[in-house]
C-alpha cells in the first residue's frame, strides 16, 4: 500500500528549511502533500493564494510532492486525504516544546495518525519565515535562505515602489 504523508504549515513564505524537510520526507514516503494552512492565527504577510502558489513553484520538480490548502484541524485533513503521518520539522530547542505539545494533542485527537519529526539540516537551523521577513523588511539579503523567486516576492511586498 502506498504511504501518503502530509507536511502542514503556514509557509508565509516557504523557505529553504521547509524545502529541505519536504525533500527528505518525499524520500521516505511515496507521496507527500504540502498542506498550506489557509487561516493561521498569526499575522501573515502573504495571502493564502500567494503562499500556495510559491509552495507549488518550489516543488514543481518533485513528482511525489503536491500542494494543497486546508482549514480546520490538521488531523481531520490528514484523515480526509488518507494520510497516516504528519511530517514536522524541528529546529532549535524552542521548537521542541511546541512541537511536542502539538504532537501529543494531535495523538489525543487522532490516535491513528503519527507525527514524524525530522531534524533540520545544519544550514537551516536559524531560518524561519519570520526571520526572512524581518531581514528583507530591513533591507537585508535572504539569498540562500529562500528560493530566488520567493526573495523577489518578499522584496515586492516590502518595497512596492521599486517596481
Ligand atoms: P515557520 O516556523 O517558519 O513560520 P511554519 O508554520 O510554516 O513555519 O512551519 C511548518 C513546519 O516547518 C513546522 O514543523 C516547523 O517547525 C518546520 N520548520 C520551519 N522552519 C524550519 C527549518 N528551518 N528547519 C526545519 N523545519 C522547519
Amino acid at each position: 500500500m502506498s504511504q501518503r504523508a502530509i507536511f502542514p504549515g503556514s509557509f508565509d513564505p516557504i523557505h529553504n528549511g521547509h524545502i529541505d524537510i519536504a525533500r527528505r520526507a518525499a524520500g521516505i514516503f511515496d507521496e507527500l502533500i504540502i498542506c498550506v494552512y489557509a487561516t493561521p492565527q498569526k499575522n501573515i504577510l502573504f495571502s493564502f493564494e500567494e503562499r500556495r502558489e510559491m509552495a507549488e513553484r518550489a516543488f514543481a520538480d518533485i513528482p511525489n510532492i503536491t500542494v494543497a490548502g486546508y482549514t480546520g484541524l490538521t488531523v481531520d485533513y490528514a484523515r480526509k486525504v488518507g494520510a497516516k503521518c504528519m511530517v514536522r520539522g524541528l529546529r532549535v530547542f524552542s521548537d521542541f516544546d511546541y512541537e511536542f505539545r502539538m504532537a501529543l494533542a494531535n495523538k489525543k485527537l487522532a490516535p491513528d495518525i503519527e507525527t514524524v519529526s525530522l531534524i533540520t539540516s545544519h544550514d537551516y537551523t536559524f531560518v524561519s519565515s519570520s526571520s526572512v521577513k524581518e531581514v528583507v523588511s530591513l533591507g537585508g539579503d535572504v539569498t540562500g535562505m529562500v528560493p530566488d523567486f520567493v526573495r523577489d516576492e518578499l522584496i515586492r511586498k516590502y518595497f512596492p515602489e521599486r517596481e
